[in-house]
């Protein structure tokens, strides 16, 4: 897909291109709740891809309508620009907030070690939908997990709640540069109860 409409299920990726100017709309699928490890690269030179320190260093850990998307060295530059983003920016009762850029993806590993599941995560899941564009395991890196409900608790860690995104809402990012972008459709518990998975579109 470089234009058009992709719908990927819970538990699930995709990996498709975005050429610079063109926007992605990333929507919630029925039910809401759904959360998306979104990677990407620069097409063209494959070394750079989304830095979520870097963009939290810039506009904080959680980034909404007017804020960029940072790639590493060698571009070191915005890739993303978030152009709307339609989840209301509240605070849960432990004061997390939407659309989170630090927090690490899970894994077959994380999940064995946590919930007891021998199931993959969003790290194998990104692999499979990478594999087709040549890339392998070493090209997954840290993601932008939008739709996703985190923050730091009094102890300085990192928590998060299931989130609470809309079935209508949506994030619109127009791309900078031409970008390879892999999603997965988190399966993990911070997506809400009634997640069924994500629909993206590209339009020019
Ligand atoms: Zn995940």
């Amino acid at each position: 897909m470089s234009k058009g409409r992709l719908e990927i299920l819970r538990g699930e990726g995709g990996a498709f291109e975005v050429r610079a100017g063109q926007v992605l709309r990333i929507g919630q699928g029925p039910g809401g709740g759904q959360v998306g490890d979104l990677d990407a690269w620069n097409l063209h030179d494959r070394r750079e891809a989304f830095h979520g320190a870097r963009t939290a260093g810039y506009h904080g850990m959680h980034v909404t309508t007017g804020d960029q998307l940072w790639s590493t060295p060698p571009g070191e530059r915005p890739m993303f620009t978030i152009l709307e983003d339609t989840v209301a920016r509240r605070r849960s009762p432990r004061g997390a907030l939407q659309h989170d850029v630090l927090l690490g993806r899970c894994s077959r590993r994380v999940r064995l070690w946590r919930y007891g599941s021998d199931t993959p995560g969003c790290q194998e899941i990104l692999v499979a939908a990478i594999e087709p564009f040549g890339l392998g395991p070493e090209h997954v890196h840290d993601a932008f997990n939008v739709f996703m409900y985190t923050g730091i608790d009094e102890n300085d860690r990192t928590f998060f709640d299931p989130s609470d995104a809309l079935e209508d809402d949506h994030v619109d990012l127009r791309a900078e540069l031409d970008c390879l972008v892999a999603i997965s459709a988190c399966p993990g518990r911070s997506s809400g109860p009634a997640a069924t998975g994500l629909v993206c579109e590209i339009r020019d």
